[in-house]
């Protein structure tokens, strides 16, 4: 699943490569938008917020996407070969020298821009925006302070941006079991600053690093290392299903240096 630094990028792909420009062609292949057609409108602009992607068009329409778990935009000239299958495309965008194709999206909506709000609006502080307030972030997590500290920092409501990576990532960094109640964190600021700073870091890059190692297997410290050695303690990193019923997503963590508090 794409996390909040994969989106900015995303955003930040789309909004150099239309923003200001006039498009000639649309097509949205979801039944719901079948028929729209934005042809003539100017883009005016994409910004992400936390995983939502919004791309302006004119002065009245909000196109949301949402990569979820496979989604990708990619821009390209007009006639280069898609690089993923034609049946995958969702949206595509043309202006007179750009093609954008919104691959496998999980998301597609055309909104009236005044109603941005109902898509975003209920996000936490989001990580890379302009408004990011790590205070409000540690105030929503710990509004349910039993909730387990993995769970509370997917939850987009809480703050917005990490995905399945940068959870366990943080959990491993910040040497906190995953299933450690929110409540129980010794600094919660800290661990919001780091989540911030993970993030930060990351959005300019093509690879995501937390190591500080860009080399292929050095960059992280624990998601999908099972069963390889801690890069602390050497004990075997664990994988397991948590998360709430019928939403499990896998968790990994070292046994040794992230325990349960007691
Ligand atoms: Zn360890």
């Amino acid at each position: 699943m794409p996390e909040g630094d994969t989106v900015y990028r995303a955003a930040r792909l789309l909004d150099r490569a239309l923003t200001g420009h006039t498009l000639v062609g649309t097509d949205f292949r979801v039944p719901q938008h079948a028929t729209a057609d934005l042809t003539g409108g100017t883009v005016t602009g994409t910004i992400s917020r936390g995983k939502h992607l919004l791309t302006r068009i004119d002065e009245s329409w909000t196109l949301h996407t949402h990569l979820k778990m496979e989604g990708a935009w990619r821009v390209l000239d007009p006639g280069q070969r898609w690089p993923r299958p034609a049946h995958q495309a969702r949206v595509v965008l043309t202006t007179a020298d750009k093609v954008a194709v919104g691959f496998s999206l999980g998301v597609v909506e055309l909104i009236e821009r005044e109603t941005e709000e109902s898509v975003v609006g209920h996000l936490g502080p989001d990580l890379l925006g302009p408004d990011w307030d790590a205070d409000e972030a540690v105030r929503r997590l710990l509004a349910d302070p039993d909730r387990p500290l993995r769970e509370a920092l997917l939850d987009q409501r809480n703050l917005a941006g990490i995905g399945n990576m940068y959870a366990a990532e943080l959990c491993f960094i910040t040497g906190l079991h995953p299933e450690t109640p929110v409540g129980r964190v010794p600094d919660l600021r800290r661990l919001v600053l780091r989540a911030h700073q993970m993030l930060d870091l990351n959005k300019e890059r093509a690879l995501q690093s937390t190591t500080g190692d860009l080399r292929e297997r050095e960059r992280l410290w624990v998601y999908r290392r099972d069963r390889s050695p801690c890069r602390r303690c050497r004990s075997p990193i664990v994988v397991d299903m948590h998360g709430p019923a019928g939403r499990e997503r896998a968790s990994y963590w070292c046994p040794t240096c992230q325990r349960l508090p007691t």
